[in-house]
């Protein structure tokens, strides 16, 4: 998938605010935050949404939910924070490769900060 933002993000073409690595998991900040921290979990492997997880994927989406957590204490969300998988267009997704939003703190809106 050699146009994916994603895949640019996680071959380093792109550049991007790492909070985590590892041989199959990338996580970096949001570009565009839509919460006081809003933290980006994607695969390395190119998957184009949750509609595309296959059997022969459960051990790394498994791997991913058990990162989750551990990130957001290094993130500091110790008070609980909100997980989100945008899948297919009328689901919001505008990124067709598998990734997890992590957002904490208070959510960003036009008209000022609210809490979650
Ligand atoms: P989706 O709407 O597909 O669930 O989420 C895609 C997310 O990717 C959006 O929150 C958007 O702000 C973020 N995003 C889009 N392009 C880039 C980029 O080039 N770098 C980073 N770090 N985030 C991006
Ligand atoms: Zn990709």
């Amino acid at each position: 998938m050699s146009d994916c933002i994603f895949c640019k993000i996680i071959r380093g073409e792109i550049n991007t605010q790492k909070v985590y690595e590892d041989s199959d998991i990338l996580a970096f900040h949001d570009a565009f935050p839509v919460a006081e921290t809003h933290v980006l979990v994607v695969p390395k492997k190119h998957i184009d949404s949750l509609n595309h997880v296959e059997e022969k994927d459960l051990e790394l989406v498994g791997k991913i939910n058990l990162a989750i957590p551990k990130l957001a204490e290094t993130l500091g969300l110790n008070a609980g924070f909100k997980t989100l998988i945008n899948t297919g267009r009328a689901g919001g997704q505008t990124i067709f490769h598998l990734h997890y939003h992590i957002l904490g703190g208070r959510f960003i809106r036009k008209d000022g900060l609210h809490q979650v």
